[in-house]
C-alpha cells in the first residue's frame, strides 16, 4: 500500500506536510459492535496519516459513515445521511465523504452512482487504503474505491485510535462460518478467520500497559475460534490465559453461538477469577420449528440446558439474548414458544428485533412472510415480558453490594441528578451518587488522591443498590469504597492534568498512535447494538 506521503503534492498536502493546519476528521459508526471497533481503526488509521479529529461541533475536512447493512431501512439512513452532507459539503470546499462498512462493501459503485459526491468507498476489508483513497480522490478529482472480498491484513495490525482509557475490544476473529438464512455477514464479511492467541495476547497486554482495565474479545463467534488453527478448546484457554495477564481486571466477550458453547468455556469462566459473570447468548427464536429455518443447528432444549447450566455454574451471572419476531413462517404457537424460553431462562436483558428481510439473505425470498402488524403485536408482547422480568431480577439486587467500573459518558439524567454511571461486573448499568466520599478505612489508594475523592472515569466504586428499574439500576448513598486504576490515571492524563501513578499504571508519556498499538481518544457514545 502507498503512504499518503508519497501521493502528497507540495502544493496542498493531506495535513501532513509543512506548517499546513491538519486536516480534520469526523468517523460516524452506525451499527453492531464490530463496526464500533472498525470506527477505531478508521479513526487510527486517518490520525496516523497526519489528520486530526474534529473539535466536538465543529465541521469536519473528513466524514467518514461507517455503515451497517444488518438494520432495516439502512440503505434509505444512509442515502438519507449523505444527501445531508452533500449541502454541507457545497458549503465548504475542499470536505471530503467516505463511505465504509457493511453497506459499503455490499453496494460498491452504488454508492458513488447515487451520490457522486462521495470521495471514497471503503470495504471492510480494506480500512487501512482510507488515507491513500480520500488522499488520490483529491488529487484526481475523481471518487476512489477498494472493495476487497477476502482480507489480507488482519485488522487488528491497523493503528487503532480507542474511544475508552479503561475499556477496549479486541478482535479473536472476523468473519462467521455460518449461515443463518437472516444474516447479511457471512456474505459480507466471509468465512471465519480466527487471530493467532499470542497476537491476542500480546495486545491485550499492551493495552493494559496502556491503562486499559477490561477488554471485551470480539467475534461473530467466539465458540468456533480456534478450528481455523486446528485447536477446538481454544476459546476456553484464551480465557484462561487473561486471567494470568497482571492488571487486566475485567474480561468480557462477545458472542458466544449456542450451537457450539461447550463446558469447558463455563469451567474457565468459573475459574478465571477476572472474567466476568455475563454471557450474551443469541437465541432468535424459541421455537425449533423455526430454528431450523433459521439454519441455526441447536434446538430449544439444548439452549435451555445450556441455560440450567450456566445459571447451575455461575449463580451470579445476567445472561443476555437477541431475539428476532416474526420470521417467515413463525406461527402463535412458534412464538409461544419463545415466550416459553424467556420465561423459563430468565434473561437480564435481551436486544428485541422484529424481523424485516434483508435483500441478499435466503429469508428474503421465503413465501410465508409474517404480516407487519402481527410481528409489531408480537413484538410488543415479548419486549412487555422480558422487561417484567429483567425488573424483577433487578429488584432482587436492592440491598446488595457491588463493583462498578465507572465509564466516561453517563446516563442521559446524570448531569440533573448529580450521579455518575458505571458497569456492573454483570455488565448491568448502575447510576450512582458519587458525592460524600468513601467510608473510613477504605482502600488506601482512594486516600492518596486525597481531599474530596475524586472518581475518574476508568477507577472502581464499591456502592450498594437501592433501586431498581427494567433497564438500570440506581445506588444513592454515598460510595462504600473508591479503587483509583491505572485507567483512571489515563483518563486524567488525557486531559492533560498532571498524575501520581497508581501501583501497575501505565506509563505517564503521553500515548500516541503507532502500527498495531492502540491510542487512546476522548470517549463518543456508543453506537447501538447489532443484530
Ligand atoms: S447470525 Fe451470527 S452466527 Fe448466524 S451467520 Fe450471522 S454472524 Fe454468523
Amino acid at each position: 500500500m502507498s503512504t499518503p506521503s508519497t501521493l502528497s503534492t507540495p502544493t496542498d498536502p493531506p495535513g501532513v506536510v509543512g506548517s499546513a493546519p491538519a486536516r480534520t476528521f469526523q468517523v460516524r459508526t452506525y451499527g453492531c459492535q464490530m463496526n464500533v471497533h472498525d470506527s477505531e481503526r478508521l479513526s487510527g488509521v486517518l490520525l496516523e496519516a497526519g489528520y486530526a479529529p474534529a473539535p466536538p461541533d465543529e465541521p469536519a475536512d473528513v466524514v467518514v459513515l461507517n455503515t451497517c447493512a444488518v438494520r432495516e431501512n439502512a440503505d434509505n439512513r444512509l442515502y438519507g445521511n449523505l444527501g445531508h452532507l452533500a449541502s454541507v459539503k457545497a458549503a465548504r470546499p475542499g470536505m471530503q465523504i467516505a463511505v465504509g462498512g457493511c453497506l459499503a462493501q455490499k453496494d460498491r459503485g452504488e454508492i458513488t452512482r447515487r451520490a457522486p459526491w462521495v470521495d471514497a468507498v471503503v470495504g471492510t476489508n480494506t480500512i487501512g487504503s482510507l488515507p491513500v483513497l480520500l488522499e488520490r480522490a483529491r488529487v484526481r478529482g475523481q471518487a476512489q474505491l477498494e472493495i476487497r472480498e477476502e482480507l489480507e491484513v488482519f485488522p487488528s495490525t491497523l493503528p487503532t485510535r480507542r474511544e475508552s482509557a479503561s475499556t477496549a475490544w479486541v478482535s479473536i476473529s472476523v468473519g462467521c462460518s455460518n449461515t443463518c438464512t437472516f444474516c447479511i455477514v457471512p456474505s459480507l464479511r466471509g468465512v471465519e478467520q480466527d487471530r493467532r492467541p499470542g497476537d491476542v495476547l500480546a495486545e491485550i497486554r499492551a493495552l493494559v500497559a496502556a491503562g486499559v482495565v477490561e477488554v471485551t474479545l470480539l467475534g461473530q463467534n467466539v465458540n468456533s475460534y480456534g478450528i481455523g488453527f486446528g485447536d477446538r478448546a481454544a476459546f476456553a484457554k484464551l480465557l484462561r490465559a487473561c486471567g494470568e495477564v497482571d492488571g487486566l481486571q475485567r474480561v468480557r466477550f462477545t458472542s458466544p453461538h449456542p450451537a457450539s458453547f461447550t463446558t469447558d468455556v463455563l469451567d474457565a469462566m468459573a475459574q478465571t477469577p477476572n472474567v466476568m459473570p455475563s454471557l450474551h447468548m443469541p437465541l432468535q427464536s424459541g421455537s425449533s420449528r423455526v430454528l431450523k429455518a433459521m439454519r441455526r443447528s441447536y434446538r430449544k432444549e439444548r439452549y435451555l440446558s445450556i441455560i440450567d447450566e450456566v445459571h447451575h455454574r455461575l449463580p451470579d451471572a445476567a445472561v443476555t439474548t437477541d431475539i428476532i419476531v416474526g420470521f417467515p413462517g413463525e406461527t402463535e404457537q412458534d412464538f409461544s414458544e419463545t415466550l416459553d424460553v424467556v420465561g423459563r431462562a430468565r434473561f437480564a436483558s435481551a436486544y428485541t428485533f422484529q424481523y424485516s428481510p434483508r435483500p441478499g439473505t435466503p429469508a428474503a425470498t421465503m413465501a410465508d412472510q409474517v404480516p407487519a402488524d402481527v410481528v409489531r403485536d408480537r413484538y410488543q408482547r415479548l419486549v412487555t415480558l422480558v422487561d417484567e422480568i429483567a425488573w424483577e431480577q433487578n429488584r432482587a439486587l436492592v440491598g446488595t453490594e457491588v463493583e462498578l467500573l465507572v465509564g466516561e459518558s453517563g446516563g442521559r439524567k446524570d448531569d440533573a441528578t448529580a450521579r455518575r454511571s458505571g458497569r456492573a461486573r454483570d455488565n448491568r448499568l448502575v447510576h450512582f451518587a458519587a458525592g460524600g466520599g468513601p467510608r473510613a478505612g477504605s482502600d488506601p489508594v482512594a486516600i492518596r488522591l486525597g481531599g474530596p475523592v475524586a472518581i475518574r472515569p476508568g477507577d472502581l466504586v464499591g456502592t450498594r443498590i437501592t433501586t431498581a428499574a427494567p433497564h438500570h439500576l440506581i445506588a444513592d448513598g454515598a460510595p462504600l469504597w473508591i479503587r483509583a486504576t491505572p485507567a483512571g490515571d489515563a483518563w486524567q492524563r488525557g486531559l492533560g492534568a498532571p498524575v501520581a501513578a497508581t501501583p501497575g499504571s501505565a506509563d505517564p508519556r503521553p500515548v500516541s498512535v503507532s502500527l498495531g498499538m492502540p491510542g487512546v481518544g476522548r470517549r463518543a457514545v456508543p453506537a447501538a447494538a447489532g443484530h
